[in-house]
């Protein structure tokens, strides 16, 4: 049994967990940084709304807290679980506002999930197995938990005792593009004096961005790689967060994201047609990359093979580059598959592509798991010509499963790709550049096979794993406490 440092209780706050939600990174992050860290005796729990859509096996109530919102007194039910395939206790929290992610006013249902996370802490933290140390929250949809935790430990200072320490508190930042923008009148909805929010004017009127709260509350703000955290100070997200964070910027601090090497294993992969490691890389990869050229109705040819795997959002992952591209790279005798969702206009765009080069192109508008790890597996090379990308998980998944990466020189794309060595990296955001390194990728695959298999398999040998990261997590949360 591991006995977990006493001082230490971290609770995770966020939308989505892999294995119960996931929609993107996020999902994959509050599943592995808490087996991580839990793994180096960090009592980390985590909490999250629960979705209808969340199914398990096992799971029970463990309490119930009053929340007052929007004029009403809402129930709000306590479960807990833990998060499959870990001993990672998970606290669900049920109600009606919190039944469908996608459904409703999507800010003010999140503000409702942090106010009755915030209450159970401040109220009935026995319900969370004890009062945590650190709230750990994730990105705009858990931004506001400090500032509801900070307005309430100010009336509690007053009382203060040797027991009611004040809960510190860190927000950390995948992607500051989507920021939770939401009216002033979320103020009134949540009990709380307008002044003690940071109202913007908009042609809308007054608004507030849950983020730019969760900025100015938490005692530390930490992002996903220290490029992005970088790129995050001296690029422009928007004026009404650019000088929050610069006069923040002591307490922010940048560290890589892992991959979970459990999970993303070529070895034990059990939707690949065959399993592969180090050592049969080459054949294992030939294998899988037929098998996904015939699930596709793809002719099975020994050309080039890319990838695409992620969310199809314009503003930030250079789909619109990646299409002006592959109108130049299609007819040049290479296979390109990409499986994502996103807006309609460009699901039409690459359907017609599909239309058009039938023999070299597929497009699968779906979330897919399955297929997801097929790509990983079955294609040569993996693109990743994102804006920006605070992280990313693809590239580092790619790796893994030697398949070599084509990225953006930005945020972790930046810190994870060495070009020439684990991959090709291109710097100018044009489909000039992406397309200039494609086709170098593609000149190494066709007329160096040896070469390309020996960067594959330094792609295989690199260690994205949890521990370096988890390490680092640790040594904040630790700062954090010394400094109480
Ligand atoms: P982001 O968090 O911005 O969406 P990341 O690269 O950090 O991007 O993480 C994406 C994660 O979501 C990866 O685990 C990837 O495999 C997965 N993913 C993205 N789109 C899909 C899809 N259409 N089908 C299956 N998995 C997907």
């Amino acid at each position: 049994m591991v006995v977990y440092d006493n001082y230490m209780r971290i609770l995770f706050v966020t939308s989505e967990v892999a294995g119960l939600y996931k929609l993107g990174g996020l999902g994959d992050v509050s599943r592995s940084l808490p087996v991580a860290l839990r793994r180096l005796r960090v009592d980390v729990r985590v909490v999250m709304p629960y979705y209808k859509k969340i199914q398990l096996s096992s799971v029970r109530c463990v309490g119930r807290i009053a929340v007052d919102f929007d004029g009403k007194r809402e129930l709000v039910f306590v479960f807990v679980s833990v998060i499959p395939e870990t001993s990672v206790p998970v606290y669900l929290l049920r109600h009606p506002k919190l039944d469908e992610y996608h459904e409703g006013e999507i800010v003010e249902k999140f503000a409702f999930f942090s106010s009755s996370v915030a209450r159970v802490i401040e109220y009935a933290p026995d319900t969370f197995g004890g009062r945590p140390d650190i709230v750990h929250c994730h990105d705009w949809h858990t931004a506001l938990v400090p500032l509801l935790l900070g307005e309430r430990n100010k009336l509690r200072r007053e009382k203060e005792t040797l027991e009611s320490i004040r809960t510190k508190t860190i927000i950390t930042i995948h992607n500051l593009l989507y920021q939770g923008t939401a009216p002033i009148t979320l103020a009134k909805k949540l009990h709380l004096p307008k002044s003690i929010f940071h109202i913007l004017q908009t042609k809308k009127g007054q608004t507030i961005k849950l983020f730019r709260e969760g900025i100015e509350h938490a005692d530390i703000i930490s992002t996903v790689s220290p490029t992005y955290a970088k790129e995050m100070l001296t690029g422009d997200y928007g004026q009404h967060i650019n000088d929050a964070l610069s006069r923040r910027k002591a307490d922010v601090l940048g560290i890589l994201n892992g991959i979970n090497g459990e999970i993303w294993d070529p070895v034990h992969d059990k939707f690949l047609s065959v399993r592969y490691g180090k050592n049969d890389v080459v054949s294992g990869k030939a294998a899988n990359k037929e098998y996904l050229q015939k699930t596709l109705v793809l002719p099975i040819t020994k050309i080039p093979l890319i990838g695409f795997v992620g969310r199809l959002e314009v503003r930030q992952k250079g789909i619109d580059i990646l299409i002006a591209a592959l109108e130049h790279l299609l007819p040049d005798g290479v296979q390109v598959i990409i499986l994502g969702t996103g807006p309609k206009k460009v699901k039409q765009t690459l359907a017609a592509f599909e239309t058009k080069y039938p023999e070299h192109f597929k497009f699968v508008p779906t979330f897919d798991e399955r297929l997801a790890r097929r790509i990983y597996a079955g294609a040569d090379m993996l693109v990743v010509p994102s804006k920006f990308e605070p992280c990313g998980l693809t590239q580092m998944i790619a790796m893994r499963y030697g398949t070599i990466p084509v990225v953006r020189k930005t945020g972790g794309l930046a810190d994870s790709v060495v070009d020439g060595k684990t991959g090709f990296v291109f710097e100018d955001y044009n489909e000039t550049a992406l397309l200039a390194k494609l086709k170098e990728a593609v000149t190494l695959w066709t007329s160096e096979p040896k070469k390309w298999s020996h960067m594959a398999l330094r792609c295989m040998r690199q260690d994205f794993s949890w521990t370096v990261s988890a390490k680092k997590y640790k040594k904040v949360y630790q700062r954090l406490l010394i400094n109480t």
